[in-house]
């Protein structure tokens, strides 16, 4: 590491035209190559056509990471694959949860219920697809290095599309453009690893669609990407999509606004296979079997805003498509199964639950989950809730903690000393619905972000996301796909708690092994 955070890299620019070519170069690759968002809406409508694009927010320099733990993360994801595949599996398991965060958190229940009206009138479709990415940051130990998970995604795991156009811009940049910056000489050779995210994930896509097979009915086959109005994050999404359209798959992928499910699919009644169908909009009479439904969107109450919503979910769950993910799925990441996983049952055994999941005989997949493991409290009423409960609300101790809701999507945790000031606003019986967090603080780097034109140097915290695709059948358990599906890493400013992209705080980045 020491290498490369000294003063040469990422090398200091000349403030002025030095820094403005590199942006410069930053800005038109960028667009040249789908590595951006639309812009935000503004009142009155600077984009009523809807054909402007801007540059997604991006670093100057791929950041230095170590390269020990960047394998470590890869060569565990198709463990963490078939851990959730098995997690999402067992019911009895996540409803236990459910029960215990339900008083507080209505969204959870919501989806738990969806799955039980199912449930009661059987699944058709036993096959679930999961695009995962799982989210560390390097802790820092003395002079040990090891990368702690942040969080486990197992619904709409974003900008895998983004990022293997940054690695490409990263690389471009290493070729090109830095070779020419005055103190050139002095960069040390960059390790940039070949990053494939999106033909990852479309491969597990694929794998899904295959394994449906042609349809029974006679329809030609589609895959829908279920969006939010509105979205920015578009071009990320496309990727994937194009990467399925591509010669060697051809693969019909349609988008759908979350909102319009109930309008434009509906469920063969004809057939107790229950297929779901969607109608193209632009031709109605012209059908299509859609056999594997991508969720980007649906995994925040945002989503839902009245109960003709939760039916369109329900028509999804209980169709014959196979979900990515299926209600169980999206259960299977909620950060109190993370902290279940986590918390050793007394005297520093290994995790009951953990061992619920892994064989026996697998100690050594067991071993490399739990050093990825960071310390996560329940807030509960159990005696390790109680302890919890004492730092949470004590203004010194809870100084090192992060408290999280059950959601996704960014900007929802309480930092430090917005732990206790919020636990002051919810009733005591509500606090088993958050988990409480030890802060990962990661070795401190340098580097220039552009942003919405500008450019912001400084301290930065990166975080490293490492994808898996799993297709697996929730009755027999058996695996048909598990792979590692490339990375993504992104960087906020070190002043900044959260680091979503989509959520205005962090910036597309890559790695260069280090
Ligand atoms: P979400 O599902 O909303 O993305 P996360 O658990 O990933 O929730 O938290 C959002 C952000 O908060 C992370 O991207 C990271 O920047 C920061 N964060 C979360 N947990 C920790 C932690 N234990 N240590 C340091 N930062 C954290
Ligand atoms: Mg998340
Ligand atoms: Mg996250």
């Amino acid at each position: 590491m020491a290498s490369l955070t000294g003063a040469k890299y990422p090398p200091n620019l000349d403030d002025g035209l030095e820094k403005d070519n590199l942006a410069q170069a930053i800005k038109d690759w960028s667009i040249a190559h789908g590595l951006a968002v639309r812009p935000p809406p503004v009142i009155g409508g600077d984009d009523p056509h809807g054909i402007l694009a801007m540059n997604a927010p991006v670093t100057l320099f791929p950041s230095p990471f170590p390269r020990s733990c960047f394998e470590e993360a890869k060569s565990i994801q198709t463990t963490y694959n078939a851990l959730y595949a098995s997690i999402s599996r067992d019911a009895g398991f996540l409803g236990e949860l459910v029960q215990e965060i339900a008083g507080g958190d209505d969204f959870i229940t919501n989806l738990w219920d969806v799955y039980l009206r199912v449930k009661r009138e059987g699944y058709v479709q036993t096959l679930d697809l999961g695009l995962f990415r799982s989210d560390y940051m390097v802790h820092q130990d003395g002079d040990a290095l090891q990368i702690k998970q942040v969080e486990f995604n197992t619904i709409a795991s974003s900008f895998g599309g983004l990022s293997g156009q940054t690695s490409l811009l990263h690389e471009h940049l290493a070729q090109n453009i830095y070779p020419l910056l005055k103190d050139s000489h002095a960069l040390p050779p960059l390790d940039l690893p070949v990053n494939e995210s999106a033909k990852g994930l479309a491969a597990g896509l694929k794998a899904a669609f295959d394994a449906y097979g042609k349809s029974e009915l006679g329809h030609p086959t589609c895959v829908l990407f279920l969006v939010q109005g509105g979205e920015r994050n578009v071009f990320d999404q496309r990727h994937l999509e194009y990467a399925l359209q591509s010669s060697s798959s051809n693969i019909p992928v349609f988008r759908l606004p979350f909102s319009e499910i109930l309008e434009r699919t509906s469920i063969e009644d004809s057939s107790p296979k229950r297929q779901l169908l969607y109608h193209l909009p632009t031709n109605p009479a012209k059908v299509f079997e859609a056999v594997v439904v991508y969720l980007r969107a649906g995994y925040g109450p945002g989503d839902y805003p009245d109960a003709s919503a939760w039916e369109a979910r329900y028509q999804i769950e209980r169709s014959a498509a196979i979900a990515c993910p299926s209600v169980l799925t999206q259960l299977a990441g909620m950060k109190k199964v993370q902290q279940v996983l986590a918390t050793p049952e007394g005297n520093g055994a290994a995790p009951t639950a953990l061992r619920r999941f892994i064989p026996l005989q697998e100690e050594a997949q067991l071993n490399g989950l739990l050093r990825t493991f960071t310390n996560i409290f329940p807030l509960d009423s159990t005696p390790a809730g109680q302890e919890a409960r004492r730092l949470a609300t004590d203004s010194e101790q809870c100084k090192k903690y992060v408290m999280k809701p059950q959601r996704e999507g960014g900007g929802n945790n309480f930092y430090r000393i917005a732990i206790p000031a919020h636990l002051k606003t919810i009733p005591e019986e509500h606090w088993g619905s958050y988990i409480l967090m030890e802060l990962i603080t990661p070795p401190p780097l340098t580097n220039t972000i552009l942003r919405n034109g500008e450019l912001e140097q400084g301290g930065v915290i990166c975080e490293l996301g490492i994808y898996g695709t799993c297709l697996w059948d929730q009755t027999t358990g058996h695996i048909l796909h598990n792979e590692e599906a490339g990375y993504l890493l992104r960087t906020k400013g070190d002043q900044s708690e959260e680091g979503g992209v989509a959520a205005g705080f962090g910036c597309m980045d890559s790695v260069t092994l280090v």
